[in-house]
């Protein structure tokens, strides 16, 4: 798939007059970036960093996405990003921005957001006042001062960026691409601008695609490397859906609502049921078991990184609602390296084995 580069999409936004935002996992508010001159550039690690010279900064047991972005942000092209905005996701999220605040800012502004856990009437004022003090730490950071006009027309093209992306995320046997490519696709609005991603939706190839092997729903946080889907591929898995943090656990729904924070806090808080969101283990459940059986999957892979505690909580309770119902699940964990291990290959084949 020919996809612009993160680097040919910062010279370009650069050359608009926009600055950039390097974004953390998982979730955050586009659409109040893009209101204040901002692009998001979104942090996955990347895999097959070089983390010695930051490790020291972290405790053996900090995930990858953690230790590879630490030191990926210390790097020069890291370095040249305008601003961090770290939400707090996790534990692990949360000390990488006290460690930014406080050692390697750089005199870099570092920008942190709370997400509620549970959803309510006041978790969403919470949420709303959240990004409205987010906005007074831009405004100063910023050429524009947006009015409520300006965030609403951010807030208008964003959610049709979130909608033509959830609309491939949920229908993966509509498009004749491979597994690789259609995940590049989904993924690509981690650093495209909406209207570059709208226009990738419009051209992703449409039609019934007729693709064999056993169907299988990819869990986790990210499938770094993306050879993973050529691996499953070659050894005749497909995958049919997704419960992964950068993908189908950010299909958002679209809200109307007058006042632009408001709107923009019920949007992010729409996501499906998500461990990092606090979702209950029921709802997270009810959620999987639903998408196995509407996709038809036969077995579920959590792809999952090593130490990440918020996948790790809900994993006993997430296999044995599937297992019950007669699908196995694969848990399988990355350290985000720049090829996958033989281990897991093996692991995969032997899965697949086991489901023809
Ligand atoms: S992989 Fe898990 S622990 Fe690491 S940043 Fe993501 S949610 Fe947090």
């Amino acid at each position: 798939m020919n996809l612009p580069s993160r680097k040919e999409i910062i010279k370009q936004v650069r050359g608009e007059g926009k600055k950039i935002a390097a974004v953390l996992p998982i979730h955050y508010p586009r659409a109040l970036l893009r209101a204040f001159g901002f692009h998001p550039i979104e942090v996955w690690g990347p895999p097959g960093i070089n983390t010695h010279a930051q490790a020291g900064h972290f405790q053996e047991y900090a995930c990858a996405i953690v230790r590879n972005a630490t030191s990926f942000l210390s790097t020069d092209p890291g370095k040249q990003l305008d601003c961090i905005l770290i939400p707090h996701t996790c534990d692990s999220l949360q000390g990488m921005g006290s460690i930014f605040k406080d050692f390697l800012s750089g005199g870099k502004p570092v920008l942190t957001i709370y997400h509620p856990r549970g959803r309510g009437q006041c978790q969403l004022q919470f949420l709303q006042k959240e990004l409205e003090d987010l906005a007074e730490r831009l405004r100063p950071l910023s050429d524009v001062d947006p009015s409520d006009a300006d965030l609403i027309a951010a807030l208008d093209i964003e959610g049709q960026a979130d909608a033509a992306f959830a609309q491939i995320c949920l229908n993966r046997d509509k498009y004749s691409v491979s597994d690789r490519d259609f995940f590049s696709a989904l993924r690509s609005r981690e650093f495209l601008p909406a209207e570059v991603f709208l226009e990738l939706a419009q051209t992703l190839p449409k039609a019934q695609a007729d693709r064999k092997g056993i169907p299988l729903l990819l869990s986790g946080i990210v499938p770094e490397p993306m050879e993973l889907f050529d691996h499953i591929n070659d050894m005749g898995g497909r995958v049919v859906a997704d419960d992964l943090a950068c993908c189908g656990r950010r299909v958002y729904e679209t809200y109307d609502d007058a006042n632009p924070f408001r709107r923009m806090a019920r949007q992010m808080m729409s996501m499906p049921p998500d461990p990092t969101v606090g979702a209950s283990v029921e709802d997270r459940c009810k959620h999987l078991v639903t998408k196995m059986e509407k996709y038809g999957a036969r077995g579920a892979v959590v792809y999952n990184v090593k130490f990440c505690e918020p996948e790790l909580f809900y994993l006993p309770l997430q296999r044995k609602a599937l297992e019950k119902r007669g699908w196995p699940l694969l848990y399988l964990e990355t350290d985000l390296e720049g090829t996958i291990p033989f281990q897991v290959l093996n692991r995969i084949q032997s899965f697949l084995e086991m489901l023809r």
